[in-house]
């Protein structure tokens, strides 16, 4: 149970919907609503296709009937004929059937791409508290939700598009051909459908719940993939390789055995469809007590029952549908929960941008807690660092420097108080912009997988990366060397998140990333934390050419690398104090507040 990836919905909310399947549904359909509008052409394309496919169908009954009358006749001339005529409207049927299916699939999947790509925008515009707090979806939810999940909502709007108006058409034409033959029989037959409906209508309702439940260990399963290989080499230095087997296994098969009901229901409910072929049989029997009467012809009763059977089939659609959409319906649930919450951190409407920042940053009385019943992280902090003024951040881990850098980056809003840049407000600057004059090498380093060049530039990836200011910015952050020995050079590719590097190697990627941004806030959470004493002074100096034109705020735990900025802060208990000379050498280190100097 600690491997469970929580859910943002409540078990409450759960409750909830469970107890209200209509206006659930209503609820999913409304959803997805817009995105199968935006799929009218190939959709209106695909019903007209089905309607040719039904007219061609409502051609080969009656035909059917008449051919089994030939039959009996042995004309040959006419057998060829009506048998001509049947193969060419089979064939009609079967390439407009081919286009149906053909249309209405583009449509399906054209609107599960949508949502997809709307699903995974919305989750990545959402506030950091999302991934990071202790209610936070795992990424490996996520990404299930948004692969597999989506493909299965892509069956699900198929199976719906290619019901709607295709079965009707062909049920009712059907209907009205069985009325025409023989209004009698047609009631007769009809009389079971209501009451498999209604048996069908609830089983919907528990496959609904069953899939939700299949989709939700499966996304548990894979959250703990995502977590366990990434983490294979500490996997491996502990042989817990027997322990993550086992825990694999405890989830595998609580995923095998909600499946199993899974597909055991998707079984049954087809069998329940086809109790209606009790009805055509009961037809049958009344149809031949008619027939023995001699108020019905046998030609009249073959095309009656070619009628049913072909009657079954859209039924049967139907049912396959609801399945479907009942399976569906939790994808939709879960996929559009990742877009429901709303961000604290809003843009205003009247946001402006920042041009020519100078760099002065304020922290004014800040005091922030991660949630409501979490203690407080910093408590009426103030900082004010000036324009090209380097400051040195230490302090015990878990002090809150960190913290401290999400404010200034606008990845939390303070609970009170305000942070300032060049003496505005950062609630009302565009996010964009701010984002864009602060560059932040933090305390994760995180490369994706791809070239050098294309994680230093990484900026300017979706444009056209610098390849000069690329190297310009590696050589400044001493990455030059070790780049120019790799394989392909500046090309190499680094493996999924830069694996193939050393710790210090990929700490040193990540300043020359930042440098390559150059924006006039530079903030170095313990970046230097991984680099060897050489590395590190040629960084350093790096950093101190940088000091010349830039506002830096240097986060580290050695001594040398905050001795280079002109004034240095502790921060301790939510507060900071700023370390003079003389408290320095004044024999303080004993002090508490200096336990987080490791020198
Ligand atoms: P530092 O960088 O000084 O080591 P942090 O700013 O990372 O410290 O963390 C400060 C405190 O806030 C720690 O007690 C930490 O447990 C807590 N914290 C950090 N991030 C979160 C989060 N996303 N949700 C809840 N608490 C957090
Ligand atoms: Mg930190």
């Amino acid at each position: 149970p600690s491997l469970l990836p929580s859910t943002p919905q409540s078990p409450n909310q759960y409750k909830q919907q469970q107890s209200n399947s209509f206006s659930n549904t209503f609820h999913s359909f409304s959803t997805i609503r817009p995105y199968i509008l935006s799929q009218h052409k190939p959709i209106l394309l695909g019903w007209f296709s089905s309607l040719v496919s039904v007219i061609s169908l409502s051609q080969l009954v009656p035909r059917i009937g008449q051919f089994s009358a030939t039959i009996g006749k042995i004309d040959a001339v006419r057998l060829r004929n009506e048998g001509l005529v049947l193969g060419a409207v089979f064939l009609a049927k079967l390439i407009a059937t081919y286009w149906q299916q053909a249309l209405l699939w583009e449509a399906a999947v054209s609107a599960g791409y949508e949502i997809r790509v709307h699903v995974f925008e919305r989750v990545l515009q959402r506030e950091l508290d999302f991934y990071e707090g202790g209610n936070g979806v795992s990424s490996g939810d996520i990404a299930y939700r948004i692969t597999a999940e989506a493909a299965d909502l892509t069956d699900t709007l198929y199976a719906l598009l290619n019901t709607i108006v295709p079965s009707a058409l062909q049920l009712s034409v059907m209907a009205s051909q069985m009325l025409a033959i023989s209004p009698v029989l047609s009631l007769i037959s009809a009389m079971v459908i209501p009451c498999i409906a209604l048996v069908i209508a609830y089983l919907g309702e528990m496959l609904r719940k069953i899939s939700k439940n299949a989709n939700l260990s499966t996304a548990t399963l894979s959250a703990y993939l995502n977590e366990v290989l990434p983490a294979i080499l500490f996997v491996k230095a502990n042989n817990a390789e027997l322990c993550e087997s086992a825990r694999f296994q405890r989830l595998a098969y609580a995923d095998l055995s909600e499946h199993l009901k899974k597909k055991k229901m998707k079984a049954l409910i087809p069998q329940i469809i086809q109790i209606i072929y009790f009805g055509a049989l009961f037809t049958l029997c009344c149809g031949s007590l008619v027939i023995s009467c001699g108020c019905f012809d046998g030609c009249s009763m073959v095309s009656f029952v070619t009628s049913l059977i072909f009657l079954v089939e859209p039924i049967q659609d139907v049912g396959k549908a609801y399945n479907e959409w009942k399976q569906g319906e939790p994808a939709i649930e879960r996929l559009f929960d990742l877009t429901s919450l709303k961000s604290k951190v809003i843009e205003k409407p009247n946001a402006v941008d920042l041009d020519h920042v100078r760099g002065d940053v304020k922290f004014c009385d800040i005091s922030f807690k991660y949630g409501d019943n979490r203690p407080l992280v910093l408590n009426e902090l103030n900082l004010h660092i000036k324009a090209g003024e380097t400051v040195a951040l230490v302090g015990p881990s878990g002090g809150g420097k960190t913290t401290l850098v999400k404010l200034l980056l606008r990845l939390y809003n303070p609970s009170s108080g305000c942070v300032l840049i060049d003496n505005q407000n950062i609630q009302d600057i565009r996010l964009e912009s701010l984002r864009r004059h602060v560059g932040l090498v933090s305390q994760d380093i995180t490369l994706f997988s791809g070239t050098v060049a294309e994680n230093i530039g990484y900026r300017d990836l979706m444009t056209e990366i610098d390849m000069e200011k690329v190297e310009m910015a590696a050589r400044t952050a001493n990455a030059d060397e070790f780049i120019r020995k790799l394989p392909k050079g500046y090309k190499t590719n680094i493996g999924p998140r830069g694996s193939s590097l050393s710790g210090g190697q990929r700490q040193r990627l990540a300043i020359a990333r930042a440098l390559y941004q150059d924006s006039s806030i530079l903030i170095l959470d313990e970046a230097t934390s991984a680099l060897d004493s050489r590395s590190e002074l040629l960084v350093r100096q790096a950093v101190q050419r940088l000091m010349e034109n830039h506002t830096v705020l240097v986060i580290a735990h050695r001594l040398e690398t905050v001795m280079m900025a002109k004034r240095i802060f502790i921060l301790n208990d939510g507060k900071l104090e700023e370390l003079t000379s003389l408290n320095l050498l004044g024999g303080h280190n004993n002090s508490p507040l200096l336990t987080g100097l490791v020198i």
